[in-house]
C-alpha cells in the first residue's frame, strides 16, 4: 500500500510513499512508549527551548514548507507562507507560555498542603487534515509536547510528504528520537492503533463522520477524545454594519483556503434593509478574485484539493439550483487540469438543497435575506454545526445579544473568524467538543492530578 500526493492544479502525482504495515506500525508504537518514559521527565524549560528551536527552524525555511503544501493540497504560496510563520508563532507561543500554564495551582485548604499538579498521559494520536497541513498538526503537537506528552500523527493520506516534514522538523530541532513520530497510514488503521494499550488519547481535526467513527472507539476504550470537525458558519449582516467593510471582508472569509476552511463563512445571513447593498458589493468581490496556480505569487484561490471534493462542491451547486436556489455569479468548474472551481454566490436557498443543512467545502456563499434581528439570530443557529460565528452590527446591545444567542465556539464582532495562538480554538454541537490552542489547550491531555500532603504526626519518643 502506499500514499500518494497529487497535484491539484494539474492532476499530476507528485510523489508515493510507502504506507506502514503492521510491522511498521508497531515499531512506531514501541519507540513512543519508550520515548515517552524519559520525555515526561524533561524538564519544562528544556521542553520549551526545543519548541522554540522547531519555530526558528520553520521560520528560515518558510518558502520550502510553503511550496509544499502548494503542490500537495493547492494552497496559494502566499497563504502557505502565512500558515508556517502562524504555525512558528504557535510553537513560540507554547514555548513562552506552558511554563506557567502547567506549573503546579496551590490550593488553600488552611490545614495541609494542597495544590494540583498536571502530569502528561502519554502518546497523543492525531488525526488530522489536508486543509491546513502544518498549522492543524502544530496546534496539537506544541502544547502536547510541552506538557510532556508524546505525538503520533497520522496525517490526511493526501498530504503525505507534509507528514514527512514534520516528523523531521521535529528530528532536526533536536527532539529526542520518538517524541513526535509521523504514522504513514490509511483512516482504515486508526481504530486498532487507539485501542492499543501505548495510545493514551486521540484528537481528530475533519470531518463529521471521521469524528464520530474515532470517537466510538474512543469511547469503546474509555480514552479521551478531542474532535475539531466541521462548521457551516453563519456570516450576520445587520443594517448599522459598515456595508462595504462587510461585503470586501465577507468574499475573504468565505474564499479563505479556496473555501476549504472550517471556519470559513458559508451563510451569509443578512438584514433586508441592507441586503440588495451587500449583495451587490459581495457578489462584485468575490468575481475580482484571482482563481490560478497556487505557485504564482498573486493567487487568491487556488484549486480544491481533490477531484473528489470538486465534484462534491459541484454536486451540491447543482441541487441547490434544481431545488430553485439563483446563481449570483459563479456556479461552474473552471476549464482546463486541476480541480479549479469558480467564486460561487447562490441567493435563495430553500431548505430542501442539500447545502441548506450540509457543510459546503469550496468557494461557494450561501445568501440568505432575513425581515429581522430575530429571523437572522433562528436562521443563523438553524444548523446542526456550531463552530465560528460572525456578526457585523455597531449597535452594543445588538452584538451582546448575538453574542450570547449565536450556538457557536467562536463569535467575532465586525471581523472574520480566525485562529490565533493566543485563543481557545474549538466548537459546540456536531462541531466537536474539546478546546485547542490558548492556555485551554495544554489541559486537554493532562491528568490534573489533586495532591494534598499532611503533616506526619510527630514521632512519640516516650515508648
Ligand atoms: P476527513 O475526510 O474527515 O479526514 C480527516 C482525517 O481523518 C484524515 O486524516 C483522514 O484520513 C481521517 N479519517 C477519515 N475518516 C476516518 C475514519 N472513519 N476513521 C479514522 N480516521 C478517519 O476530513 P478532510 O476532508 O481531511 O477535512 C475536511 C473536514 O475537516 C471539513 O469538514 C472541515 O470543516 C474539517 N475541519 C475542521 C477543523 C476544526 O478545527 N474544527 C479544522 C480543519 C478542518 P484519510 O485521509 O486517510 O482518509
Amino acid at each position: 500500500m502506499s500514499l500518494t500526493a497529487l497535484n491539484p492544479a494539474t492532476g499530476v502525482v507528485v510523489q508515493s510513499y510507502p504506507s506502514l504495515d503492521a510491522v511498521g506500525i508497531e515499531q512506531k508504537l514501541a519507540r513512543s512508549a519508550e520515548a515517552f518514559r524519559t520525555w515526561r521527565d524533561v524538564p519544562l524549560a528544556e521542553r520549551a527551548q526545543l519548541l522554540k528551536s522547531a519555530a526558528s527552524l520553520l521560520r528560515k525555511d518558510v518558502q520550502r514548507h510553503a511550496q509544499l503544501m502548494a503542490v500537495e493540497m493547492g494552497k496559494p504560496l502566499s497563504a502557505g507562507r502565512a500558515e508556517v510563520e502562524k504555525s512558528a508563532r504557535a510553537l513560540d507561543y507554547c514555548a513562552d507560555t506552558g511554563a506557567a500554564a502547567l506549573a503546579d495551582r496551590p490550593v488553600d485548604l488552611g490545614g495541609p498542603r494542597a495544590f494540583v499538579t498536571h502530569l502528561p498521559l502519554g502518546a497523543v494520536l492525531a488525526v488530522m487534515p489536508w486543509n491546513f497541513p502544518y498549522w492543524q498538526v502544530i496546534r496539537f503537537a506544541a502544547p502536547n509536547l510541552m506538557a510532556g506528552n508524546v505525538g503520533l500523527l497520522k496525517h490526511a493520506s493526501n498530504v503525505p510528504g507534509c507528514g514527512y516534514a514534520l516528523e523531521q522538523l521535529f528530528r532536526d530541532a533536536g527532539f529526542p528520537e520518538g517524541v513526535f513520530q509521523n504514522l504513514p497510514v490509511g483512516s482504515h488503521a486508526v481504530a486498532a492503533i487507539l485501542r492499543d494499550s501505548r495510545v493514551a488519547a486521540v484528537t481528530l481535526t475533519g470531518s463529521t463522520p471521521a469524528g464520530i467513527s474515532v470517537a466510538s472507539t474512543a469511547g469503546e476504550v474509555l480514552k479521551k477524545c478531542v474532535l475539531e470537525l466541521g462548521g457551516s458558519d453563519p456570516f450576520i449582516v445587520l443594517p448599522s454594519a459598515d456595508i462595504p467593510l462587510a461585503a470586501r471582508t465577507a468574499a475573504i472569509a468565505r474564499t479563505i483556503n479556496s473555501g476549504q476552511s472550517c471556519i470559513a463563512a458559508k451563510r451569509f445571513i443578512v438584514h433586508a434593509d441592507v441586503y440588495a447593498e451587500f449583495a451587490d458589493l459581495f457578489v462584485r468581490h468575490m468575481q475580482a478574485l484571482k482563481v490560478g496556480n497556487p505557485l504564482a505569487q498573486d493567487t487568491e484561490v487556488g484549486p480544491l484539493a481533490t477531484a473528489a471534493i470538486r465534484d462534491e462542491v459541484e454536486a451540491q451547486v447543482e441541487d441547490a439550483r434544481s431545488h430553485g436556489a439563483r446563481v449570483l455569479c459563479g456556479g461552474h468548474r473552471l476549464p482546463g487540469p486541476g480541480f479549479f472551481y469558480a467564486p460561487t454566490v447562490l441567493a435563495d436557498l430553500p431548505q430542501s438543497a442539500r447545502a441548506y443543512r450540509e457543510e459546503v467545502f469550496g468557494p461557494v456563499a450561501l445568501l440568505h435575506r432575513v425581515e429581522s434581528t430575530d429571523a437572522a439570530l433562528q436562521l443563523a443557529n438553524d444548523s446542526e454545526f456550531g463552530l465560528g460565528s460572525s456578526v457585523w452590527t455597531r449597535d452594543e446591545a445588538e452584538a451582546a445579544r448575538f453574542v450570547r444567542g449565536l450556538e457557536a465556539g467562536m463569535t467575532f464582532v465586525n471581523a472574520l473568524v480566525a485562529s490565533d495562538p493566543r485563543l481557545p480554538f474549538g466548537g459546540v454541537k456536531t462541531s466537536g467538543h474539546g478546546r485547542e490552542l490558548g492556555t485551554d489547550g495544554f489541559y486537554e491531555f493532562v491528568n490534573r492530578k489533586t495532591v494534598v500532603v499532611s503533616a506526619p504526626p510527630p514521632t512519640d519518643r516516650t515508648e
